[in-house]
């Protein structure tokens, strides 16, 4: 009887409190500040999604009037290819990922998908669409189960722990005296950064959304599990479009365009043979983590 009603009622938690967290998005990305502004525009559609095209035209943008943070950055990227943003910490790359997501709205450009601009499309479609990897995920205060059933309304026990699987965090789970129903969170069981990536791993995984914003989605993980995980985020974006936030040249070098991004501004694109080949700021940094991080 136990063994019955417990993944019932753990669906049903999740089922009655997944509507009520959508209010608590901007939590689990660590952005208590973010924009209440953002509203759906009058009459606004839904985003329609075929291709999943993304593109950034001369997008600028500051968090206050007289920083600015993007310069006026653009880039495509084709429905189903990868994107890959490096460049020096305080760049903005993140900063790229809170806007794919509308938590800001740039201050001038624009960002459309499949050509409709995210400004015009209600941000529950968007954000359906959407699924990111936060460079720092705040956990909700409730199970690890529920946490990366987050990722989609309705999934199974079955598909949760698979997802769990993929991201390699099923084992620690099982591990735990409480499994998947152990309450996390700040009045929970504390899990490191890697965990915390890994949970939030799972949970795109599940959500399986036809745009992938990865935002230094491994750093925080041993290069084992790094590899591990990396492969399945590749199988992941095979047929997708990804945005992949990297620290860690080696995890690109297969990306279809590489852009590098320093003080807001794009200031190299390329492959990463046409890069290396080049001789400038990505050849730079490529030799150096050669050199601190020999194979
Ligand atoms: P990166 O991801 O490349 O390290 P970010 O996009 O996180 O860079 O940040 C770019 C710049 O924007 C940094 O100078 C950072 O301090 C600033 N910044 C980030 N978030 C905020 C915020 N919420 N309010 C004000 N400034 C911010
Ligand atoms: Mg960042």
């Amino acid at each position: 009887m136990i063994q019955i009603t417990m993944p019932l009622n753990f669906l049903g938690t999740v089922y009655r409190e997944i509507r009520q967290a959508l209010v608590d998005m901007r939590a689990m990305f660590g952005l208590l500040d973010a924009n209440p502004e953002i509203r759906d525009a009058p009459g606004a559609a839904p985003l329609v999604v075929s291709r999943g095209a993304v593109a950034f035209d001369d997008v600028r943008f500051g968090y206050d009037g007289d920083r600015p943070i993007l310069k006026g950055v653009s880039f495509s990227v084709q429905g189903g290819r990868t994107l890959a943003v490096v460049g020096p910490s305080g760049a903005g790359k993140s900063t790229i990922s809170r806007l794919m997501f509308r938590f800001y709205d740039a201050t001038s450009g624009a960002i459309r998908v499949d050509g409709q601009d995210i400004r015009a499309v209600t941000q529950a479609s968007l954000r359906s669409v959407v699924g990111v990897v936060p460079q720092d995920t705040v956990l909700f205060n409730d199970t690890i189960g529920y946490n990366i059933a987050y990722g989609r309304e309705g999934a199974t026990r079955a598909e949760v722990e698979a997802a769990a699987r993929s991201a390699a965090i099923h084992g620690f789970i099982e591990r735990l005296p409480q499994g998947y129903e152990t309450q996390v969170g700040e009045r929970g069981l504390k899990l490191s950064g890697g965990e915390k990536q890994r949970v939030a791993i799972a949970r795109t995984i599940l959500k399986n959304p036809p745009i992938l914003i990865l935002d230094e989605a491994t750093s925080a993980l041993d290069s084992q599990t790094e590899q591990e995980i990396q492969d399945q985020l590749r199988q992941l974006g095979r047929d997708r479009t990804v945005i992949m936030i990297a620290h860690r040249l080696s995890t690109v070098t297969d990306a279809d365009e590489i852009i590098v991004l320093d003080a807001g501004e794009v200031v190299e694109r390329g492959t990463h043979a046409a890069l290396v080949a080049r001789g400038g700021r990505y050849a730079a940094m490529w030799r150096l983590q050669q050199e601190s991080e020999p194979a």
